[in-house]
């Protein structure tokens, strides 16, 4: 548990004359789910990578609590991603993909096993543990996509589009089981989506970014207010 604070944030690309988004000011108090929405290019993802330690910070500061992690390796943030494309390895099965970061980290086999037990279980996983990634559907990759970002007990999630590769009904049930996974773990989120009923399902604030500016932050109902 700990809030994320990024203070005066900016990225501009090597070769690049523009930043790609700069002067960001957000606050994430411990246990919010703050959902970035904006139009193509505004600077999203290069804002989650950079929290996430996939891409270099050109300006300012990222702090987790009260650690300073700029410099930090994406394994050293105590940060847990979730990608669109899932990112699961293939050739392992489910329960491995799990594990992995666990093992990677040294955690005993007790906790892995307990850990992927009860992710398993939130996630309704527990029949397919033993299976490949390519045996399974869309929406259940996606959730083992989310238990191995769970069982890593994280500080924060960083969610990158996870729902947009999933058809229109199964994006409906996966919004609904995040939300509910969102309230029972109470775990400090930074989400990107670009689907507008995302955003006001899962959002205690949001931000809205434009050309790699804050334009706006607050509630989803003060913010889709109709004029
Ligand atoms: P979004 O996720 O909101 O679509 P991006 O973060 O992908 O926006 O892009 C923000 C801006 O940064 C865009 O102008 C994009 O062209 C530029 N950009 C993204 N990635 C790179 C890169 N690797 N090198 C140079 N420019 C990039
Ligand atoms: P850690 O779990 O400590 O972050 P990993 O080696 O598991 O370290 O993963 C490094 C990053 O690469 C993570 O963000 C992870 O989600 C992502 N990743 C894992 N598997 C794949 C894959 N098959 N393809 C692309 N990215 C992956």
């Amino acid at each position: 548990m700990a809030h994320l604070s990024l203070r005066g944030v900016g990225k501009t690309y090597a070769g690049s004359t523009q930043p790609a988004v700069s002067g960001i000011d957000i606050e994430i108090e411990d246990g919010e789910f703050i959902v970035l929405v904006g139009p193509s290019g505004c600077g999203k993802s290069t804002l989650l990578r950079m929290v996430a330690g996939l891409e270099t910070i050109t300006d300012g500061e990222v702090r987790i609590g009260d650690r300073l992690v700029n410099k930090l390796d994406p394994a050293e943030r105590d940060i847990a991603m979730v990608f669109q494309n899932y990112a699961l390895y293939p050739h392992m099965t489910v329960r491995d993909n799990m594990a992995y970061g666990l093992k990677n980290r040294g955690e005993s086999r007790q906790v892995i096993e307990e850990r992927v037990a009860e992710a398993a279980r939130m996630l309704e996983l527990g029949p397919y543990l033993d299976r490949k990634p390519r045996a399974l559907s869309g929406g259940q990759r996606q959730r083992v996509a989310m238990g191995r970002a769970i069982v890593r007990q994280p500080a924060a999630f960083l969610f990158d589009e996870p729902l947009s590769n999933l058809d229109a009904k199964l994006r409906v049930s996966m919004r609904m089981e995040i939300r509910k996974l969102q309230k029972r773990l109470a775990t400090t989120s930074l989400y990107v989506t670009h689907d507008q009923l995302e955003a006001m399902t899962l959002a205690d604030r949001l931000v809205v970014l434009n050309g790699g500016r804050v334009e706006q932050i607050g509630a989803p109902l003060e913010i889709y207010r109709s004029p």
